[in-house]
């Protein structure tokens, strides 16, 4: 079955007691068992539930792992939230290891490995994964996990994850993607070779701002078994509402990811011809760095986030968030409406601002999520928000 088909019918199972199409939000914590000692199929909701099994289902499908997939001893998992799926594959690290992560790197992350993970022991650094060479050259002999995003958040960069699967690999360590900005539409690293794919689900898997959720999928048993093993020891569960307005929110991902990713293009394109814009940082625009191996890389799309700066600077900035209509001033993306926001007083601003200057996020930037509203009337927004922040 095609992608879209089994965004819709994968885990989807109607309810066997009463026929319903939609099955029920599971919502007990616990489940009556056969006997003392014997174990049905659920006991403890922190260790499974009908609900988040159903959305995990579906995920594992779309990303290339589980039953029916060319890894079938593999699979996804749902986490509160995506912080709480990287706090997962980082706490399968220990003391004395080290993490090679991608510059581009989202401000969340950035400060979980900077600033807890530190206190468990685990070395961080960061190095540019659009330089192959120069990424090479960051590996430690303790080097256990590399950690990419692509595009990266915000500077839009693109990463080889191929080769990148394939430098962790040669160095013994396991190759981790965050997908969120891709989504599975576009890209699936588990395909490239990587280990472990994590979006927040908050983004494009559930697409409507209204749940909190992460995941994690797995191409090998081993890892997947260490991640689930993880999750249940920790804690950091999807909640079942959540995991309903996921499932929810993933029969229309194709949908909508390809819609959003066609007003995208054409908003960069409009942009990037702008006279009071500087520079407009989208894969799909051909002058971009990355935009070869994007353009092989993500399936039918460039994604739905654009950076740019305005040429009249910082202050121009921060007047062009408040001026917008349709484009909301908010943190977050990836859903049906169109959102605005600063990165380095924003999504970036848990970053050391010397870290953010060595790594080229600059405070001119601003970020857009690109919604699902007519194209038009997100050009025209954009259009008198410009002229209102540059007069
Ligand atoms: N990864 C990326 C690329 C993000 O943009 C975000 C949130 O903005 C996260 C991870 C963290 O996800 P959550 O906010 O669901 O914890």
């Amino acid at each position: 079955m095609q992608f879209r088909t089994r965004a819709i019918h994968v885990g989807h199972h109607a309810d066997p007691h009463t026929g319903a199409v939609v099955p029920p939000i599971h919502l007990a914590s616990t489940f009556v068992q056969p006997g003392a000692g014997e174990w049905g199929p659920y006991n403890y909701a922190r260790s499974g539930n009908p609900t988040r099994n159903a959305v995990e289902e579906v995920v594992a499908s779309l990303e290339g792992c589980g039953p029916g997939t060319d890894h079938p001893e593999g699979g996804a998992l749902a986490f509160a939230s995506g912080m709480a799926a990287i706090h997962g594959v980082t706490s399968s690290l220990k003391a004395g290891d080290h993490v090679l992560a991608g510059s581009d790197l989202y401000g969340g992350a950035y400060r979980l490995f900077h600033k807890v993970m530190n206190r468990a022991g685990v070395e961080v650094s960061l190095a540019d994964a659009t330089d192959l060479t120069a990424f090479e050259k960051g590996f430690r002999p303790n080097t256990r996990l590399v950690w990419v995003e692509s595009p990266g958040n915000p500077r839009m960069s693109i990463v080889d994850l191929a080769a990148v699967a394939e430098l962790a690999h040669k160095h013994g360590a396991l190759a981790a993607c965050d997908n969120t900005f891709a989504t599975p539409v576009l890209t699936r690293p588990l395909e490239l070779g990587l280990d472990i794919v994590m979006h927040s689900a908050t983004k494009y898997y559930g697409g409507h701002s209204d749940l909190m959720g992460g995941l994690l999928a797995a191409r090998d048993k081993a890892v997947y078994e260490d991640l689930k093993f993880i999750q249940n020891a920790t804690g950091g569960i999807m909640d079942p509402l959540s995991c309903f307005l996921c499932s929810r929110g993933v029969k229309t991902l194709e949908l909508r990811v390809r819609e959003q990713c066609r007003s995208a293009q054409r908003l960069a394109e409009w942009l990037d011809q702008h006279p009071a814009i500087g520079r407009v940082l989208y894969a799909g625009l051909p002058a971009h760095p990355g935009h070869a191996i994007a353009k092989r890389q993500m399936q039918g799309g460039f994604g739905a986030m654009i950076t740019f700066e305005l040429s009249a600077g910082f202050e121009a900035g921060k007047r062009l968030c408040k001026a917008t209509r349709l484009f909301q001033l908010a943190v977050s993306l990836g859903a049906v409406e169109s959102l605005i926001e600063q990165p380095a007083s924003m999504s970036h601003a848990s970053y050391d601002a010397a870290d953010r200057a060595k790594h080229g996020i600059t405070d001119g930037m601003i970020r857009l999520s690109v919604g699902l509203e007519a194209y038009d009337d997100l050009q025209a927004d954009l259009e008198q928000a410009i002229a209102a922040a540059t007069r």
